[in-house]
């Protein structure tokens, strides 16, 4: 049956010289790869054709080369910049735009900026690391999941496969007697995925992960002779056991998003007296504890400041009251995020403390407007004093070792003193007991996260210093066990592994750390991160 919905008009067929001859890769009668940003594919029916995803739609100018007299239908497998950013500069055109039901919000200029934050920089991590600068006008959002159009009599039919979002597509058509699957970024030659950090889609569960699963174990029962990825070669040998090596690597991935020290108790330090309305707990005779912060007193009266948050200050105040002649002289952050460090300002502006930071927590911190991480505090702070990169501090009666501790993020810092005669680690968001979250604050390329050069190395220093009493952020302080920290190592292992294996190219940093921030066919709209990238490549040497 044909469907009244398609009616094609006329291109307008101008030819341009910036356009290189030869760009168009034939890969059967009437199928032809153009690398663009990426891969667009064209299937042409005597002088008509239709495109997979656009790029930047430079070769629209020469197909007149391939006998195409007519393009009738775009269909986008997902709405990342690289896929169909040439649509955005007009309003019209004599074809047909179509895209994965869902992708509205982030394609559709009139109503996007409701449904989605674009400007993702200095905030949690985004649903999208990929959103068109302007956005597409007059798109059909009708490619909907196991449903189907059609372009004159042949059937178009659509698979969800999310991977770079949640609402990605595969597309699937007939043509000479064969399946062809064009399948977005959800697979890449050698069953990896093209920059999987988009897979990561919150900053801590595998969801994204599961949800690229889940696609693909329906992708590949539909039988197929050819799989056309967005990125990378066309796969025309057994595709169907590529997808399959493919769907083996997520469930890795996806296992380690899970615990990162199965099977090891909680065992929470009962806290001496519970203060302020049961809020404070007083864990030992010279630390507080509430929310985010913790408060060491001395001996000669005064008090450092660990992470405090402005959420947190009102009760802090009232702490404060309780316990008078206690003077706030010095303030530290265990990583440059805002619920750790955005009071640090606060405290040296009402209690004329000193902030003391070590030089990687105070990298990103520094001039917040450069910095391409999440959760960074409105304003800038700068400290008083830096600590050293690893060594000792003292204040007061204290003595504190110091170490740069890369884990849920690269600019983070553990320290342990002596508090009332027990080893006490701070220990920030990294490790939390495993019946909170999965037993870290989190882990996604978008943080910084580090693994065998973070979550490890972090593991063997804490060891080294066998502390006592873990003291972590978000209001876990428990018993300090080696084997918890031996099985972290292990997973830390595990998990660059994971990675590694699911990476395209064997180059973990492009496809997984930097974030696509180096990558030539995703630059558009970037924002200045020259300061922060060197310290961001810096450790990968
Ligand atoms: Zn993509
Ligand atoms: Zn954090």
């Amino acid at each position: 049956m044909k469907d009244k919905l398609f009616v094609s008009s006329q291109l307008s067929l101008k030819s341009s010289n910036s356009v290189k001859h030869g760009e168009f890769t034939k890969i059967s009668d009437g199928l032809w790869l153009i690398k663009d940003t990426c891969n667009v594919y064209l299937i042409k029916e005597k002088e008509r054709a239709i495109a997979i995803d656009f790029g930047s739609g430079q070769w629209l100018h020469t197909i007149d080369q391939l006998g195409i007299r007519f393009l009738d239908h775009v269909f986008l497998t997902h709405h990342h910049r690289d896929q169909c950013y040439g649509l955005e500069n007009e309003s019209s055109f004599n074809f047909k735009i179509h895209a994965p039901a869902g992708e509205k919000d982030f394609l559709d200029p009139e109503t996007r900026e409701k449904t989605i934050d674009t400007n993702r920089f200095g905030r949690g991590c985004p649903i999208s690391y990929s959103i068109p600068a302007k956005g597409i006008k007059n798109v059909l959002y009708d490619m909907g999941g196991f449903g189907y159009l059609f372009w004159d009599k042949k059937r178009i039919r659509f698979i969800q496969t999310p991977s770079h979002g949640p609402n990605a597509c595969s597309i699937i058509l007939d043509h000479n007697d064969k399946q062809i699957v064009f399948c977005g970024d959800a697979a890449f030659e050698g069953g990896t995925i093209w920059h999987p950090f988009n897979l990561e889609w919150d900053h801590w569960t595998g969801e994204g992960v599961l949800a690229a699963w889940k696609g693909l174990k329906h992708l590949s029962d539909v039988g197929m002779d050819l799989l056309c990825p967005s990125h990378g070669p066309v796969i025309d040998e057994n595709p169907v056991s590529k997808l399959s090596g493919l769907t083996h690597r997520l469930i890795d991935f996806y296992n380690v998003k899970n615990s990162i020290s199965p099977d090891e108790h909680d065992f929470y330090i009962e806290p001496q007296d519970l203060l302020i309305e049961n809020r404070v707990k007083k864990i030992l005779p010279s630390l507080y504890q509430y929310g985010n912060f913790y408060l060491l007193v001395s001996s000669a009266g005064e008090g450092l400041v660990i992470d405090p948050w402005l959420n947190d200050m009102d009760v802090f105040n009232e702490l404060l009251n309780s316990l008078p002649g206690i003077r706030i002289t010095a303030a530290t952050a265990s990583h440059y995020h805002l619920d750790h460090c955005d009071a640090l300002d606060h405290l040296r502006n009402s209690y004329n403390t000193r902030v003391f930071l070590h030089p990687e927590v105070a990298a990103p911190l520094n001039d917040v407007n450069q910095s391409y991480v999440p959760w960074l505090p409105v304003e800038s702070i700068t400290p008083d004093e830096f600590w050293p990169m690893s060594g000792t501090w003292k204040w007061n009666e204290y003595s504190f070792n110091i170490g740069h501790a890369p884990g849920q993020t690269w600019w983070h810092t553990v320290f342990r003193t002596a508090v009332d005669g027990m080893k006490v680690c701070f220990t920030g968001d990294s490790f939390q007991p495993n019946t909170r979250w999965n037993g870290t604050g989190g882990f996604c390329a978008y943080n910084g996260n580090r693994f065998l050069n973070g979550f490890g190395q972090t593991s063997k220093l804490i060891q080294q210093w066998n502390p006592d009493i873990i003291a972590a952020g978000h209001g876990s302080f428990f018993r300090y066990s080696k084997s918890k920290f031996d099985k972290i190592t292990g997973w830390a292992k595990k998990t660059e592994d994971a990675i590694f294996r699911l990476c395209p190219e064997n180059d973990v940093l492009k496809h997984y750390y930097s974030l696509g921030v180096d990558d030539s066919t995703d630059v558009y709209n970037k924002p200045d991160v020259s300061l922060l990238k060197n310290e961001l490549f810096a450790w990968y040497k």
